[in-house]
């Protein structure tokens, strides 16, 4: 379904954008990698996604570019446009957390969250959209997560970055809407990744609860079906996102949240 387009996911080597990257090249997408963790074992597992799906693929690209430094952003840019043609595909996922409460919360980690989780998707979209519009086809998703639409205590930056992201999609969608170009975000709920196991590490050892207990009190807390989402969840999704029926979801802030948000 994807054959022939190329992708770019942003923190693609680890956690919910690693899976997107897979669904996405079990379609057929070209992939471009991007984070911190191990390139070449994000690579093989997307291989081995594609492979799975009957899609072997020739090439994935990866660029280390520090999502916080527009510069490096902007060589990641032009590094998809010189070896592969430009992004068709752009999943704004990179992005980390810090729980604190506004008057503990460091002010460098306020503004790493602000520049990784939503500036990033600033630069990577302005960079995108000429080809995307020149083509007159493209798919902008946005990883925003349920902190886009409802606040938590102890996570201001984490949701004023994601509320902005949601913002920017529909801008984005708007400036974009007699084009093929399409701008969305996807809010998941807890997804058990290395981000989300941190928090139950830590609730963990405040609370002296098992690991299993941890992340049961963490469920409970906020995720009415007690259920994490998976990445092969929101990657189909994602996929659904890129499709033709997808082509009029413009704008969304698409959750997925195991009931989260409808409290
Ligand atoms: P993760 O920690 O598993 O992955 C984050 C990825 O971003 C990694 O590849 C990491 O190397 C990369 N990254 C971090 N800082 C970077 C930087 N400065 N430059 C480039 N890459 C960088 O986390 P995850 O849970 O998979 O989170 C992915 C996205 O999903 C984030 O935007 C997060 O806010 C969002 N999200 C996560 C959850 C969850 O429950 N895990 C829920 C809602 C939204």
């Amino acid at each position: 379904m994807l054959n022939g387009k190329i992708a770019l996911v942003t923190g693609s080597t680890s956690g919910i954008g690693l899976g997107l990257a897979q669904a996405l090249a079990a379609q057929g997408a070209t992939l471009i990698t991007n984070g911190f963790g191990d390139a070449d074992a994000a690579r093989k597992a997307i291989a081995d996604a594609a492979a799975r799906a009957g899609h072997p693929v020739a090439q994935i690209g990866y660029h280390g570019a520090d999502m916080s430094r527009a510069s490096e952003i902007e060589a990641m840019m032009q590094y998809a446009e010189s070896t592969f043609g430009g992004v068709d595909i752009l999943v704004n996922n990179a992005g980390i957390q810090y729980v604190a409460e506004i008057q503990d919360f460091p002010t460098d980690k306020w503004d790493s969250i602000i520049a990784i989780n939503l500036t990033s998707a600033f630069h990577t979209t302005r960079l995108a959209l000429p080809g995307m519009r020149r083509r007159d086809w493209g798919r902008i998703i946005n990883i925003a997560s349920v902190h886009g639409l409802v606040g938590s205590v102890g996570k201001s930056a984490y949701v004023a970055a994601k509320h902005g992201i949601v913002g920017l999609t529909k801008v984005t969608a708007l400036e974009n809407a007699q084009s093929g170009v399409t701008a969305n975000a996807i809010c998941p709920g807890f997804v058990l990744t290395p981000l989300v196991q941190k928090q139950v590490d830590d609730r963990a050892a405040r609370d002296h609860l098992s690991g299993e207990e941890a992340k049961r009190s963490l469920l409970g807390e906020k995720q009415p079906s007690g259920e994490f989402v998976t990445p092969e969840q929101l990657g189909a999704l994602a996929v659904f996102l890129c499709s033709d029926a997808g082509a009029q979801v413009r704008g969304a802030a698409w959750n997925m949240d195991g009931g989260w948000a409808a409290q």
